[in-house]
C-alpha cells in the first residue's frame, strides 16, 4: 500500500510524508515533477494512490493528471489533485482531467488520512472487480471452447469424420421444411458400400473400419456445394442431403460420387461386382407438398437403393 507524493517543494513532500505517516501510511514515494512521477508509475512501483501538486514548475498538476490518465496502465489509479489555490475553476478542471479528489493546502492529518485512505479502498475495489472480470472472461473463452467440442462431438460420426445419423435426421427436416417454404426441391442419395461384409470378413473389421473412412472421405470430395450434406446413416451406409436440387441434378452428383469411390482402386477380393471397393446408390427428389413427407423421401431413396443392389450394384438407380 503505497502513495506517491508528488510536489516541487522538497519542504511540501516532507510535510505531507510526515502528516501521512501520523495517518499510519508507510510506504511514501516522493517525486519532484511529473516526469519523475511518471518515471515511478513506469518503473512498476506498486502504487495505490498519487497526490498531485497543481503548481510544479515543469508540467503543472492538471496536464500531468491528464497524461497519466490517458495511460492505460495507469486508468485506474486514484489521483488526489493538492493545491493551495481555492479557485473553484480549479476544481472543475481537476476532475475534467481524472481527479478523484481534491485537497486543499495544507490538509490536516485527518482530512489527508481519511481521503487517502477512501482512495485507496476504492482502487482495491476495482482491482478486484477487475480480476473478477478476467476470470469470467477467461472462464468463458475455455466454456466456448468446450461448447464447441460438445457440439462437435454431438454432430460428427466418430469413426468418418462426416455428420452422424442424429444431425443428418435434424438437417433433414430443417432442409424439408425450407424446401415446402420456397417450393423448391430437395433430393437424398442414399448409398451402401457393396458386399461389405465379405469385406471384413477378408481383411478383418478393423481395415473395414479404415475402408469406411477412406469411403466418407471421398465422397465428400465429390460434393461441391457449400449445402449438400453428406452423413453416416448407419452401419457401411451414408446419405447425402441435396437441397434445392431435382432428380437429373441427384443423378449426376451420384454418378460422380460412384466414380469417386470406384476410381480409388481400394482392393476388395470378397466383391463379386468388381475388385475394388463400390456403391450402390437409390435417390429420390421431391418438391415437398401436403401429401408427400420426410419419411417418404426417405424410403423411396431406400427403396431405389434396393432397386440398384437388386440390378448389380455398382450402381445409381433413381425414378
Ligand atoms: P450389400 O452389397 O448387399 O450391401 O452387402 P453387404 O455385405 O455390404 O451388406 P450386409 O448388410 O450383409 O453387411 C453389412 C456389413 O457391414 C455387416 C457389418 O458388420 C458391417 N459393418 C457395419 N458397420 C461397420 C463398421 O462400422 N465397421 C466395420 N468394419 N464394419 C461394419
Ligand atoms: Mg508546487
Ligand atoms: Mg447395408
Ligand atoms: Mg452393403
Amino acid at each position: 500500500m503505497s502513495v506517491l507524493v508528488v510536489d516541487d517543494s522538497a519542504f511540501q513532500r516532507a510535510a505531507m510524508k510526515h502528516l501521512l505517516e501520523m495517518e499510519g501510511f508507510k510506504d511514501i514515494l516522493e517525486a519532484q515533477s511529473a516526469v519523475e512521477a511518471m518515471s515511478v508509475l513506469e518503473s512498476g512501483a506498486a502504487v495505490d494512490v498519487m497526490l498531485l501538486d497543481v503548481e510544479m514548475a515543469d508540467l503543472d498538476g492538471i496536464s500531468a493528471c491528464r497524461k497519466i490518465k490517458a495511460l492505460q496502465p495507469f486508468q485506474d489509479l486514484p489521483v488526489i489533485i493538492v493545491t493551495a489555490s481555492d479557485d473553484p475553476e480549479m476544481l472543475k478542471k481537476a476532475f475534467e482531467a481524472g481527479a478523484m479528489d481534491y485537497l486543499g493546502k495544507p490538509p490536516t492529518a485527518l482530512e489527508l488520512g481519511t481521503r487517502v485512505g477512501g482512495a485507496i479502498r476504492l482502487k482495491r475495489e476495482i482491482d478486484q472487480r477487475k480480476a473478477r472480470e478476467r476470470e469470467l472472461e477467461q472462464l468463458n473463452l475455455k466454456l466456448t471452447s468446450v461448447n464447441e467440442l460438445l457440439r462437435r462431438l454431438a454432430v460428427v460420426d466418430g469413426l468418418t469424420g462426416v455428420a452422424n445419423r442424429r444431425y443428418f435426421d435434424e438437417v433433414l427436416v430443417e432442409e424439408w421444411a425450407r424446401a415446402r417454404r420456397n417450393e423448391s426441391n430437395i433430393a437424398l442419395i442414399m448409398a451402401d458400400v457393396d458386399h461389405f461384409k465379405a469385406y471384413n470378413d477378408t481383411y478383418g473389421h478393423q481395415q473395414g473400419d479404415e475402408c469406411l473412412k477412406l469411403v466418407a472421405g471421398t465422397m465428400q470430395s465429390a460434393l461441391s456445394r457449400a449445402g449438400d450434406m453428406l452423413a453416416r446413416y448407419g452401419g457401411e451406409e451414408f446419405a447425402v442431403i441435396l437441397p434445392s436440387t431435382d432428380a437429373a441434378g441427384a443423378f449426376e452428383v451420384a454418378e460422380r460420387i460412384l466414380r469417386t469411390v470406384s476410381d480409388m482402386r481400394l482392393e476388395h477380393s470378397g466383391s463379386s461386382v468388381a475388385d475394388h471397393v463400390t456403391i450402390s446408390m437409390g435417390i429420390a427428389a421431391m418438391c415437398p407438398d401436403e401429401q408427400s413427407s420426410v419419411q417418404g423421401l426417405i424410403e423411396a431413396a431406400d427403396k431405389n437403393l434396393y432397386k440398384a443392389k437388386e440390378q448389380g450394384r455398382n450402381r445409381v438407380f433413381g425414378i
